[in-house]
């Protein structure tokens, strides 16, 4: 039997070696190990420097200045931070939130524990295409609007918000805008300044870091307010404390630096592909596209397979790794809820596979999944 083929790079990346060689100079004794809070000597003098530098590596590829990186530890809590903190934290403006119904579960989550605390939410409701129109948006929001809070890249199916006419409507409106960028860094161009973006959460492992290290960016303006959540030490202005992870941070660091200045010919690799993948598939009967090309990335790709059963076929597909729509939702077998709130018939969202590729995916990848994929359809149809 061939090795297995990764094609859910969505749900996690390998660690990119060159970022592991960083993160490995950061943990033992000949290494630079020591707190970065430490002020009383040398080694943490210069953890604190691995930890600067590393912040200032994620300032620089979403345009924002280091002091407006929060540390955390996942996209998970920078999300949480960034919802439940700005809401806490600007109580005295309003109780309004507004999101989507196809966001992340840290998210979706989120935004339902605060109304279960009295907060206010308004769920829209995307096209067939997984995005929220401006005009939707601008009906949605109300005088006491505090945030407004969209996704850049959705991660089951790959489509794209128009974040900056997203995030003029907000602010024309006096809400503060706040994107989940875990799927995006390094796959689109990012500036927060450029785009109009307050808050934007990222994540070390969906862009070849390690897991278990994130950030949020925090503008700094007197009306972004956010309530710590975790409290200490007072670390990260206030906003989140707890001993920073040094060798997390410098992972993500580069991981983000080498993801921004790569990203594009990654992108236009990987365009060709999916390419490749759908061509491979075009002579079989039954395929529907849940992703529309037109309007996102080429590294996610959703399709139904009219007639099977989602879970069997990912039983067949043996050899290759991928999932069915988000990897937190394998345990049960309803349907995902991002292809039914786009209004996928229940029978193909059942049917229903996602495929994502990156930095190391090859054609003798994607020409195995084909294989794979015509021995299995086949089987399953007869
Ligand atoms: C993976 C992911 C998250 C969660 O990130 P963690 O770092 O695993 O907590 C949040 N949002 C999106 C869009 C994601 O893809």
């Amino acid at each position: 039997m061939s090795a297995l083929v990764y094609l859910d790079y969505a749900a996690t990346t390998p660690v990119d070696p060159r970022v592991a060689e960083a993160m490995s100079r950061h943990l033992t004794l000949d290494g630079i190990f020591a707190n970065p809070a430490s002020r009383s000597h040398m080694l943490g003098w210069q953890a604190e420097q691995a930890v600067e530098g590393a912040r200032r590596q994620v300032a620089d590829a979403i345009g924002a200045d280091p002091r407006e990186i929060v540390w955390t530890s996942g996209a998970t809590e920078a999300d949480n931070l960034a919802l439940t903190g700005l809401l806490r934290g600007c109580r005295a403006r309003g109780r309004h939130l507004v999101t989507s119904i196809v966001e992340h579960k840290a998210v979706v989550d989120t935004a339902t524990a605060l109304e279960a605390e009295g907060f206010e939410v308004t769920w829209l409701t995307p096209g067939r295409d997984g995005r929220v129109t401006p005009e939707q948006l601008r009906e949605a929001l109300r005088p006491d609007t505090v945030l407004v809070s969209l996704m850049a890249v959705n991660n089951e199916l790959g489509c794209m918000h128009d974040l900056a006419a997203l995030a003029e409507v907000a602010h024309a409106g006096g809400a503060a805008f706040h994107v989940d960028a875990a799927q995006a860094v390094g796959r689109i161009p990012l500036d927060v300044e450029r785009l109009g973006i307050d808050l934007l959460s990222l994540s070390g492992h969906k862009a070849y870091g390690p897991k278990g290290i994130g950030a949020l960016y925090v503008r700094r303006h007197p009306d972004i307010r956010v309530e710590a959540l975790i409290h200490g030490g007072g670390h990260e202005r206030g906003m989140r404390s707890g001993t920073l992870p040094t060798h997390q941070i410098v992972g993500m660091g580069e991981a983000i630096a080498l993801t921004t200045a790569e990203g594009e010919a990654d992108q236009a690799r990987i365009t060709g592909l999916r390419d490749r993948l759908l061509a491979g598939l075009a002579d079989l009967d039954g395929i529907h596209r849940n992703t529309d090309l037109a309007v996102s990335v080429p590294n996610i790709l959703n399709l139904a397979f009219e007639g099977v059963d989602g879970e069997s076929l990912l039983m067949a597909l043996r050899d290759i790794a991928l999932s069915t729509g988000s990897a937190c939702n394998s345990a049960s077998v309803e349907p995902s809820y991002v292809l039914k709130g786009i209004g996928v018939p229940r029978s193909l969202a059942l049917a229903s596979l996602r495929f994502s590729f990156g930095r190391f995916t090859t054609e003798a990848d994607i020409d195995q999944a084909l294989a794979s994929l015509h021995h299995a359809l086949t089987g399953l149809r007869r």
